[in-house]
């Protein structure tokens, strides 16, 4: 059984990573790690690794994934450590040139001149309003909600933007200063939701996506979800939040994992389904309370349902995320043991075992959905 210390600190040095020596400790770490104290390491070895350097940290809480990942297996195959990219051998992306020209009668194309590549990431803070009056100011074609459609061409995708909030005052304003001008040029058709947990139970991410969903489709006929941290600020505009044949996962290259993709399954972050494929898998779980795990259930139930996960392609998929400390967020420790019973649960939790009673408001750049949530909101037998 290795040290505890002994195989923290070896995650101090990311360039083990690269070396075959990190996986000559898996083993006998997963053997460790099937032992009933699992939780309890877990936790004991992310707690340490807060005293490490920021980004070393995050480096070792994703070995620390993998490890924890290889103890476990669905429908009896283990992860694997495939780092593919669906689309990193896909050609070049051309882009049309500058002064293209089409009309109103005819579909946006998806590369537009307009589109120019690299971001600049602004993380300065900025009161809502301020953003309001930027981003309204003499341009009236945004309407209360944050709906918009390009007038000079006919969007290709109808994309309801839906954030998952709780006390982030301070992140919204950015993000929608940020996206709001991307999604134009995009030319796509779209609004943002946020939708807010209220009360005192844990964050639960994927119960409001869940619930953000249902909201929108009430609004308006989206063909195209796109599930958005509220901190994450995409740094490529030709990032594109269209939809594809097969669910997407745009957030590949995040600042925080090194601009490395921390395990093959990660589908966190920004991630996006068609209508249809989101009510064929059922939406997300309803059974994740705090943080971490429901976008691995998420990932499950989309292999469950034969679809192949898309991801952007070199540079485009990268992403800032704005920093911050998680405020009395409680990690869940008890998701690998419901990620064993991904399967079972999809049928049984999700869009389909939802209630809820929401508040809805319609603010200059979004509509905002309060909601209360508990567990007896999406009951299930035995979770
Ligand atoms: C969690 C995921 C999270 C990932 C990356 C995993 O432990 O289960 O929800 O996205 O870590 O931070």
């Amino acid at each position: 059984m290795p040290s505890i210390g002994l195989l923290v600190f070896s995650w101090e040095i990311p360039s083990l990573l690269s070396t075959p020596m990190l996986f000559a400790v898996q083993p006998s770490a997963t053997a460790f790690l099937k032992h009933e104290y699992l939780n309890e390491y877990v936790f004991m070895v992310q707690a340490r690794g807060i005293q490490i350097r920021e980004n070393v940290k995050n480096i070792g809480a994703q070995v620390l994934e993998q490890v924890v990942r290889g103890a476990y297996s669905i429908n009896g195959t283990d992860y694997s450590y495939d780092f593919n990219f669906s689309e990193s051998n896909a050609l070049p992306t051309t882009y049309l040139p500058e002064g293209f020209t089409y009309l109103p009668s005819q579909v946006c194309p998806e590369r537009l001149p307009s589109m120019k590549g690299r971001l600049e990431v602004n993380m300065s803070e900025i009161s809502l309003e301020e953003v309001e009056r930027s981003l309204l100011e003499g341009k009236p074609n945004i309407a209360p909600g944050g709906y918009w459609k390009p007038t000079d061409c006919l969007p290709r995708w109808k994309v309801a933007i839906l954030v998952p909030f709780r006390n982030r005052h301070e992140h919204l304003p950015i993000l929608l200063r940020h996206l709001v001008p991307v999604l134009q040029k995009q030319r796509l058709h779209f609004a943002f939701y946020i939708i807010e947990q209220a009360g005192t139970e844990p964050f639960n991410r994927a119960m409001l996506f869940n619930v953000g969903y249902k909201e929108a489709m009430k609004d308006l006929n989206w063909d195209c979800l796109i599930f958005h941290d509220v901190d994450h600020l995409m740094e490529n505009d030709r990032n594109y939040y269209g939809c594809t044949d097969m669910p997407r996962h745009f957030a590949v290259k995040l600042d925080k994992y090194s601009y490395m993709l921390p395990y093959n399954e990660f589908f966190g972050g920004v991630s996006g389904l068609m209508v249809k494929q989101f009510k064929k898998i059922n939406g997300f779980p309803n059974a994740f309370w705090g943080w971490g795990g429901e976008d691995d259930d998420l990932w499950n139930r989309v292999q469950f349902a034969n679809y192949t996960v898309s991801r952007p392609q070199g540079d485009l998929g990268r992403y800032m995320s704005i920093p911050h400390h998680h405020r009395g967020e409680v990690q869940f420790l008890g998701r690998y043991s419901l990620l064993r019973h991904s399967k079972e649960r999809q049928k049984v939790d999700g869009l389909n075992n939802l209630n809820y009673s929401p508040l809805v408001s319609r603010r200059p750049l979004y509509t905002n959905i309060t909601v209360s949530l508990s567990r007896k909101l999406a009951p299930i037998t035995d979770y």
